[in-house]
Parts: structure tokens; C-alpha cells; sequence
């Protein structure tokens, strides 16, 4: 029988989720969004592996323009001092439709936002009550519309305010003592880097993370450092913390920066309404050291998608079982590249280091390591 859904945000996770249900037409849906607009304006990048393009390609991302989008052949790994230390196939993940990609995220967004835009998309919508009513689920907006729903779904980021109706138990987001600063690049800056590959340099402190965003070569760089008391608002104060370990970076922090702390959710909780889901970032929020957000966006997205496509019984549990096993493998992995990315100690870096070539060469490390995150 023909469900609706309302679907609460229109980041990647609710808009994929929209694609997808617009594509199979057997149910309706509405996106409602917060703000009056998409941030379609927006030149940061955004990395997504093979897991999440193999779900995109179902919704025809292969038919994007080839000119917006990067394919990297693999990562660099550099000390911050600008020396290489080793590298890593991406080449190895990728089929020939399936292919590791570097993007804008504002390209990411409109191409999301095509086929939905005009008839399943409302924006200045925020939810003000929910209650039952016959079965389903009345939402009332602060705009004073209502919209009675079979199902709710929060895709409204890391700090979920429809958690906040639907959940007794709190799970609030905790700051990770770090920041991310980022920028946009129109040449390596002085850094001897290969622009046809993913740069990831490792000092004390901080890791940058620089690739190029379309066939202009134009990079996305940004450096995320740990610092206990991070304020966005005093970016270049901590920035002297990466340009005393390397001043050929001075270059680079001159650009336009823009920064935000970085939070994640403690715990993996279900939802406690059976006509409530959970994606993306609304379900958990992790680090962004696997490069993995938008990635766990579009996987739940779909996870949730072949469940209502299936008309499976008991989707709650299944779901939940299945997000939460994936969930953890990212969260565990990411939690660990946040902390050797960012060693202080010399001598532990060196053996980072040396572990890392050696690791890196080795195909079943690479396998069990990444190959079941880009697999999947
Ligand atoms: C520095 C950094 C680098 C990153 N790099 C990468 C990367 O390279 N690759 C990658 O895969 N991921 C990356 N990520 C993570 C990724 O961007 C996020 O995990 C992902 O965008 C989450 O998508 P989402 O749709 O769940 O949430 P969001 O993108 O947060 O979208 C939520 C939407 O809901 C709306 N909303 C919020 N509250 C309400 C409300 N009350 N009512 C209605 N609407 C509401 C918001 O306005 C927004 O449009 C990075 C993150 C950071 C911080």
C-alpha cells in the first residue's frame, strides 16, 4: 500500500533518500528543510569512495558532467615537513562505473536536488509538534502547515532536533577538542604535492587533507587540529600551531578560511518510535577522518530505501541492526585515524610512520582496513 514519508532536512542524506523514493514512484514524500535555500554557493569538496557512488549511480550520477567531478588516483601520505613517508591505490577500489570521487559539495547538492526540487521540497519548515493520530503521524510546522505522515524521517544532521521530539534518552553531541579549518586553492601553494591525488600531510597536532575538486584542478584543502579550547572565531591564533612546524603552509592559511569544531554522538541508540527513522549524520555523527560522512549519508539512506521498497516487516530492527554494525566499523576506524594523524611525539611518529609503509604495501591489510568500508 502507498506510504508517505516526511522526510526532516535536505542534506545528502534526505536528499538521496528523496532521489531514491522518486525514482521508484510507489510512495510519496515530502523534504522539509529549515533554511529558505540549498547552500548551492558552496566550493568545498567532498571525498566519496566507491561504496557511496555505486548507490549515487542508481540515481544516474554517472551521467554527471565528467568536468565537475575528480577522480584521484590515490593518497599521498606526507610528515608535515612536506616529506613522503608512502602512498595508497585508490585505483585498486574502482570499477569502471564505480570510480573514487573528489567533488564540490554545492555539485553534489544540485545534482541531488534536480528531479525533487519543485513538487517534493519545502523550505522554512520547522517542526513545532508531533502527535498520533489514526495511525499515522500528525507534524504541525511552525509556519502553522501540518502534514499527516506514515513515517518520519530525521535526516537533520548531527544535531537532530527530531530526536529531540521523538526521544526520551539524550544523546547530546560532544565537541572533540578539535577544529576544522578549510579553504579553496587554485595551485599547490608552494607545496610539492602530486594535484592528481589526495595529499594528506600529518604534523603534531594536525593533519591537512588537500585534492582537487574537478578537472580544473582547482583543491580543497583543510586542516583539522586538535586544540582543547578551539575557537573558530581565533583561527589564525591556532594556526601559528601548524605554520611553526612547516612556513611554506603560510601561503595557503592567507586564503578566505572558514572553520567549525568538530562534534560526534557518543552512543548508537534506536529509535523508540516505529514510525521514526534516522539518517545520516541524525543517526551518528562521527570524526570526518575516514572521509566517510556523506558516504554513511547516502549508504543509510539506501539501507532504509530497500527496506521500504521490500515492504520488509519489522524494518525498525532490521535497520537498526544493520546501521549500527556499519556505524561502528566507520566510527572505530575513523576514531583511530584521528589519533595517529595527529601524534605529538616524535619518536611515536616515527613509528606510525614506519608501520604505515609497511601496512600500506601489504593487500590483506589494505583490504580488511578500507577495502570493507568502500566495499560494502
Ligand atoms: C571538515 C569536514 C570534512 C568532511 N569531509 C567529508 C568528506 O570528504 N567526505 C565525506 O563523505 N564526508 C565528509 N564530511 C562529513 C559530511 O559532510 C557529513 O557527515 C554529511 O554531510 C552529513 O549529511 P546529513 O544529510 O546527514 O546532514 P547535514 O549535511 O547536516 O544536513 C542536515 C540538513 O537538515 C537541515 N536541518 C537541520 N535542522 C533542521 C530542522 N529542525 N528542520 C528541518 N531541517 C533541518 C539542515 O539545514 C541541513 O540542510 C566532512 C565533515 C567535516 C566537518
Amino acid at each position: 500500500m502507498k506510504k508517505k514519508f516526511a522526510i526532516i532536512g535536505s542534506g545528502i542524506a534526505g536528499l538521496t533518500l528523496a532521489n531514491l523514493l522518486h525514482k521508484e514512484k510507489k510512495n510519496d514524500f515530502m523534504v522539509y528543510e529549515k533554511n529558505e535555500s540549498l547552500p548551492l554557493d558552496e566550493g568545498y569538496g567532498i571525498q566519496l569512495s566507491t561504496n557511496s557512488i555505486r548507490i549515487l549511480n542508481e540515481i544516474n550520477f554517472d551521467k554527471i558532467s565528467s568536468e565537475n567531478i575528480y577522480h584521484p588516483k590515490g593518497v599521498d601520505f606526507y610528515n608535515i615537513q612536506n616529506k613522503k613517508i608512502c602512498d595508497l591505490d585508490l585505483i585498486q577500489f574502482n570499477t569502471n562505473n564505480n570510480k573514487y570521487t573528489t567533488l564540490q559539495r554545492s555539485t553534489l547538492i544540485e545534482f541531488l536536488k534536480d528531479d525533487i526540487y519543485t513538487q517534493h521540497l519545502r523550505f522554512g519548515k520547522r517542526i513545532k509538534q508531533v502527535s498520533e493520530l489514526k495511525g499515522k503521524v500528525l507534524i504541525k510546522f511552525d509556519d502553522n502547515t501540518n502534514d499527516l505522515v506514515d513515517y518520519v524521517i530525521g535526516a537533520d544532521g548531527i544535531f537532530s532536533n527530531t530526536r529531540t521530539f521523538f526521544e526520551k534518552k539524550k544523546n547530546k553531541p560532544v565537541f572533540k577538542n578539535a577544529i576544522a579549518i578549510r579553504t579553496i586553492l587554485n595551485s599547490t601553494s608552494g607545496l610539492d604535492i602530486d594535484q592528481s591525488k589526495i595529499s594528506l600531510m600529518m604534523g603534531k597536532n594536525c593533519h591537512l587533507v588537500i585534492y582537487p575538486i574537478n578537472k580544473n584542478k582547482i583543491l580543497n584543502f583543510v586542516c583539522i587540529l586538535r586544540h582543547k579550547y578551539a575557537d573558530p572565531d581565533n583561527v589564525k591564533t591556532l594556526l601559528e600551531e601548524v605554520i611553526k612546524q612547516n612556513s611554506n603552509l603560510k601561503k595557503a592559511f592567507e586564503k578566505n578560511l572558514k572553520s567549525w569544531p568538530l562534534y560526534a554522538t557518543p552512543k548508537i541508540l534506536p529509535s523508540s518510535n516505529s514510525k521514526v527513522f534516522y539518517i545520516g549524520d541524525a543517526f551518528n555523527g562521527f570524526l570526518p577522518t575516514l572521509a566517510q560522512g556523506a558516504g554513511q549519508s547516502i549508504e543509510s539512506a539506501f539501507e532504509l530505501y530497500k527496506l521500504i521498497k521490500n515492504e520488509r516487516v519489522d524494518i525498525q530492527n532490521i535497520y537498526f541492526q544493520d546501521r549500527s554494525k556499519r556505524a561502528k566499523i566507520i566510527k572505530r576506524r575513523s576514531n583511530f585515524n584521528f589519533f595517529i594523524f595527529h601524534l605529538s611525539s616524535k619518536i611515536m611518529q616515527e613509528i606510525r610512520n614506519y608501520f604505515m609503509k609497511f601496512l600500506l604495501k601489504r593487500k590483506s591489510f589494505i583490504n580488511s582496513y578500507l577495502g570493507t568500508v568502500y566495499k560494502n
